[in-house]
């Protein structure tokens, strides 16, 4: 469904909507009324049958108020009033609640529309590319004599594209087991040196970027699975260099709240709004549209750290950096992972 199609359809139920909301409103005066007038007009007929009965003098309105007859009228006429005003509001209620049920899962029908129309976009130039760049190199090779330098240079390159292939393979296998089947395979270490093994590789991958990392962590010692805790922090290392214009800098600090070790990852890059901050966990989803990005990614990345840090117990946070930028906050609970 296109755009115009979309807005269409939207016009067209709203129309709909308001035209049902109208009719009833419209129903509910008329029975109002009908039910008021059906009152009078057996009131007044009671009333000249009591007179004519000698019941109640003429005029006599105190007299005829007080007599039982009229008085069950009374009451039945107000508790078919009530009767109205109630199913009104009922209809009114479900028909609203009915509205918004629709248009939610309608957004989000729309949203996961979108989702595997920017993931497939991507993965395609993310497989594509890598292969179309190995396949230039190992061409090259074979027409061309080329100089040792040349072969390592174009080797190198072509071990990249290998990397960046495996990388991708592996997040899509990852992501899938943790769909379904995925246990953390706990382990004792030292979260300190580990968190400053990974910052100390970052640095040597990007030797323009500016890495630190502290801890005031008194017990480094914990529990937790070494795969799993390296793929959320080097995620969001390689989301921090990608995420930033120029060259990275980013700050990982591990400090203990009461049985917690919290990990903040800060980096000074572009930001996430706020409307974005819980959209970009979700599975495949990437800000912006695909045609329109620069930056490549499959909206894996994110999703797999959220997931691997929902497996370990704890849970991620985003906050915006001062004076720009973007700070991940995970919280691990260490009492778990303690023997
Ligand atoms: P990918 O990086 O492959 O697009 P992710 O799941 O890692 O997927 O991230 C989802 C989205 O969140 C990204 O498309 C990006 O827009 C946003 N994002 C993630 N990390 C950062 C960051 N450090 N700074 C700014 N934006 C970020």
């Amino acid at each position: 469904m296109n755009q115009g199609q979309k807005i269409r359809l939207r016009l067209l139920s709203n129309v709909v909507i308001l035209f049902l909301l109208i009719a009833f409103s419209w129903w509910t005066v008329l029975l109002f009324t009908t039910n008021r007038d059906a009152f009078y007009a057996k009131r007044d007929l009671m009333k000249i049958g009591m007179v004519a009965q000698g019941l109640i003098g003429k005029g006599n309105e105190a007299a005829f108020w007080e007599m039982p007859a009229y008085q069950k009228l009374y009451r039945e006429y107000r508790r078919q009033e009530w009767m109205i005003v109630s199913e009104a509001t009922f209809f009114v209620i479900s028909l609203v609640i009915g509205v918004y049920l629709i248009n939610r899962s309608y957004n989000r029908e729309v949203d996961a529309a979108g989702q595997s129309r920017n993931f497939l976009l991507s993965i395609t130039h993310e497989l594509k590319s890598p292969i179309a760049s190995i396949r230039l190199v190992l061409e090259t090779f074979m027409k061309r004599q080329l100089s040792p330098e040349m072969v390592e240079k174009l080797g190198k390159n072509a071990l990249k594209e290998t990397e960046r292939l495996n990388d991708l393979v592996n997040d899509l296998l990852l992501s899938a087991k943790l769909d379904t089947a995925y246990r953390p395979h706990l382990q004792e270490m030292d979260i300190s040196e580990f968190i400053a093994d990974l910052v100390v590789t970052m640095q040597a991958k990007y030797p323009k970027g500016d890495f630190s990392f502290t801890s005031t962590l008194e017990d480094p010692i914990v529990r937790a699975d070494e795969m799993g805790l390296s793929s959320m922090i080097l995620n969001l290392l390689e989301n921090g260099v990608k995420y930033s214009a120029g060259p990275p800098k980013i700050g990982v600090k591990l400090t203990a709240e009461n049985s917690n070790v919290i990990i903040s990852i800060a980096d000074q890059g572009i930001g996430i709004e706020d409307k974005e901050k819980k959209r970009i966990f979700k599975k495949f989803y990437r800000v912006g549209s695909e045609d329109t990005r620069r930056t490549k990614g499959t909206g894996l990345g994110l999703f797999i750290v959220s997931e691997l840090i929902r497996a370990h117990e704890g849970r991620i946070e985003v906050v915006d950096n001062k004076p720009q930028g973007t700070i991940f906050r995970i919280t691990l609970p260490t009492n778990q992972y303690h023997d």
